[in-house]
């Protein structure tokens, strides 16, 4: 068994999935093309000794082609265990990948770990190929393991269970229960640790501000290596974090934060928009890297992109979050979570 921790992103979006329209991809177009001329190589540059991928990176206008549109899904792997968390749209392609694997060992087993039950956290589930697997059919065991919240006036079962009621969805939970090997549900509160699987992950959950009760994670490997994961929170005091989020960030290698709005947009600034986002539980730059220079964090990843922002907004909002953390004197690397993004520790 490998040591490795890896995280992969599948979905970086906040509150809905947000494809790039036919615009965004002609407006990229153009821009590679104008910065193609601009760099002196219309028709003067041997095309023919270079690599089309060589051209395309010289021409990159942010630091991934797209961040991507997917909603929350961030798959972190040690050794056979899979932790999933949250299971927003991006769960979708991830379950895609996990196919080969699942018929490989008759079946995989997962954790999926809820920040909180909103609809971008949750969404993907009914389209996660391998929860219509068929045990009998197949002879899969598949084990799905659910740790969410109790508070939600729901537990996270009847959460679950609810969005694919009918007439919401054409395969209902009572049949994905019946015909998967084992689903088990977990509760989760604010101090709580539990060990994952036999792995020896030790998570703790603290409980963090946004609307209907959501927790941020922090997992410790045995390798002493930690991934904090604080999605959906809203820094009342930008330059005093609270203790739950600097316990949870406290020297992670890397931490991956809410970021959605810039400090404009929040406070509903004229220019940017006018829409004050007080109470609405999300973060932005000045936050961010404060936390992330008091919690000595190696790696920030900024995540859960608001859908209106575009590529180009996205990649200013790290260098600037970049910038801030120099200024405070931290030493924090700022990076913008994109789809198919793979960390490793
Ligand atoms: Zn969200
Ligand atoms: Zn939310």
């Amino acid at each position: 068994m490998t040591n490795e921790v890896k995280v992969r992103f599948w979905g970086v979006r906040g509150s809905i999935a947000a494809p790039l329209t036919a615009a965004d991809v002609k407006e990229k177009q153009i821009r590679a093309i104008r910065a193609f001329k601009a760099q002196g190589n219309d028709g003067r540059m041997d095309l023919g000794s270079v690599s089309e991928e060589e051209i395309v990176n010289s021409l990159a206008q942010t630091e991934v082609p797209t961040y991507g549109g997917n909603t929350s899904c961030v798959a972190v792997q040690y050794g056979d265990q899979i932790i999933i968390l949250d299971m927003g749209t991006g769960l979708r392609p991830l379950g895609n990948s996990l196919i080969p694997e699942t018929f490989k060992k008759s079946g995989l087993e997962a954790s999926f770990i809820l920040s909180h039950v909103h609809w971008d956290h949750i969404q993907g589930l009914p389209f996660f190929a391998e929860l219509h697997f068929k045990e009998e059919l197949l002879g899969l065991k598949n084990r799905w393991h659910f740790i969410g919240g109790t508070g939600w006036q729901k537990t996270a079962e009847e959460c679950l269970a609810g969005q694919m009621a009918y007439p919401l969805f054409p395969v209902t939970w009572t049949e994905i229960q019946k015909t998967t090997y084992q689903m088990t549900f977990d509760d989760m509160h604010d101090g709580k640790k539990m060990q994952i699987g036999t792995s020896g992950v030790l998570c703790r959950f603290r409980k963090l501000f946004h609307p209907q009760e959501t927790y941020g994670t922090r997992l410790e490997f045995p390798n002493e290596q930690v991934v904090a994961y604080t999605t959906d929170n809203e820094p009342f005091d930008p330059l005093c974090p609270v203790e739950p989020l600097l316990w949870l960030a406290k020297n992670a290698n890397i931490w991956i934060t809410d970021c959605q709005y810039t400090k404009e947009q929040y406070e509903g600034r004229k220019e940017a928009g006018g829409v004050p986002r007080h109470g609405w539980g999300h973060s932005y730059p000045e936050a961010v890297a404060k936390t992330a220079v008091m919690a000595e964090v190696d790696t920030v990843v900024l995540f859960h992109h608001d859908p209106g922002s575009s590529d180009e907004k996205i990649a200013q909002m790290v260098v600037h979050t970049q910038n801030l953390v120099n200024e405070m004197g931290g030493t924090s690397k700022v990076i913008g979570a994109w789809e198919g993004l793979e960390l490793s520790l």
